[in-house]
């Protein structure tokens, strides 16, 4: 049995012909960038997150800049939104420093660096593999403006903790939520009652949350895609400027943006897609369970762990195991697709080196790097398939 570690074909198959409509239709429009069918899929995006503002761009990286530049051109602390000041429209905020986390997608960190500010790595949570909220208030400066938490593999990071230290300290929050579409988090931040619920979807809890649409990600395009999302009208503005170059009104820049828009054809396949998004991702949910059901007695891993107020869209399902490089190549040799996310913490990455990170600042992360895998766990796999590679896991521990 050949199992891939993520079948896009399988899940193309089903709509195909839905798709195949809808960019017909956009042929004909001839309107390939932005367009009617770029703000009908905002709007669904809108709905589907209960959020105010989505806004489409061009990838989940460019929704990272866009909100970086979002908050630091209109000078971050600054509560009056509605002028601003170009006095930071040049890319350079040495004074500026963006917290994160070193386990997660390059891009996090590449595009704090792009926007001029400093990343200060604060290590994860071994369980959750999110950052750790304990460890952030004491990487906490007189530079820190914004914090940048991470969503990874779908489980949302500790956000109720997040909000109220930006609160305390008066940060912006941005949600990478480029793997967590979908997931949710009880926050519960406007009572001090344990039991009042306050369910709230990742992406739409800080100041401003992204998504990616790249292919592998659980609401895929068939390209490159992005989007931001906030309830707040004017971080909304500044984004919509901001993805077209900075102008306002037409022709007319006060600073400068990118050229960032989610194309239309883009669009109208992920608009089909939405339509489904929750269907795929019970069927996400429904293969963890069953990895749970066949894996819990094998005491070489650890299945991954969902905090009690979050719930995961399983982007990735990733074991913690030992001797992780030999079962990799076990499995391959099985044709059983796996891979590592992420083989190295980023603040031991080469480009970063000049921040001055070394082997032991985040300690977590750099172990859980030697440790991960992840296993195959899009919706349409069968149960017999996730018996199957339990079954080959269990061989491999004997
Ligand atoms: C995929 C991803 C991104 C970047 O998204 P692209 O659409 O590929 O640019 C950013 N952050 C995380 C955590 C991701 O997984």
């Amino acid at each position: 049995m050949k199992i891939p570690l993520l079948d896009l074909k399988a899940q193309y198959e089903g709509i195909m012909l839905e798709i195949r409509k809808e960019i017909d239709k956009i042929y004909e429009s001839h309107q390939f960038i932005l367009g009617p069918v770029v703000k009908e899929f905002e709007e669904d995006m809108q709905n589907y997150l209960q959020v105010k503002h989505a806004i489409g761009c061009a990838s989940g990286t460019d929704a990272l800049q866009l909100a970086l530049m979002s908050l630091l051109f209109f000078g971050v602390n600054s509560d009056e939104f509605d002028e601003g000041s170009n006095q930071f429209s040049s890319p350079n905020y040495d004074d500026i420093e963006v917290i994160t986390t070193p386990f997660t997608f390059f891009a996090t960190a590449s595009t704090i660096h792009r926007v001029g500010a400093k990343t200060i790595f604060v290590d994860i949570d071994e369980k959750t593999f999110n950052i750790n909220p304990e460890l952030i208030e004491k990487a906490i400066t007189e530079k820190t403006k914004i914090i940048m938490p991470v969503h990874l593999f779908g489980q949302p990071a500790e956000m109720d903790k997040i909000m109220s230290i930006a609160k305390k300290y008066n940060l912006k929050v941005i949600e990478d939520n480029a793997q967590g579409i979908g997931a949710t988090y009880n926050t519960n931040l406007n009572s001090d009652s344990v039991s009042e619920q306050n369910e709230q979807f990742a992406g739409t809890i800080g100041d401003i949350g992204t998504l990616s649409f790249f292919p592998s990600k659980n609401l895929g395009a068939m390209g490159d895609g992005g989007m931001c999302l906030t309830n707040n009208d004017d971080l909304a503005i500044r984004l919509r400027q901001l993805r077209m170059h900075g102008e306002n009104p037409k022709y007319f820049h006060k600073w400068v943006g990118l050229n960032s828009r989610l194309d239309s054809i883009q669009a109208a396949i992920l608009k089909v897609k939405l339509r489904y998004l929750a269907e795929w991702t019970e069927g996400r949910r429904r293969n963890a369970a069953f990895y749970h059901e066949f894996l819990s007695d094998v005491k070489e891993i650890k299945l991954p762990f969902i905090n009690e107020k979050a719930t995961s869209i399983y982007n990735q399902f990733t074991i913690v195991c030992e001797r992780r490089d030999e079962l990799m190549t076990y499995l391959q040799k099985n044709d059983i697709g796996c891979a590592i996310y992420y083989p190295l913490s980023l603040h031991l990455q080469e480009c970063f080196s000049y921040l001055g990170g070394k082997k032991g600042d985040c300690p977590v992360s750099e172990e859980i790097c030697k440790k991960v895998l992840s296993l195959p766990i899009y919706g349409e796999l069968q149960k017999e398939q996730i018996e199957y590679i339990a079954q080959k896991i269990q061989d491999f521990f004997k």
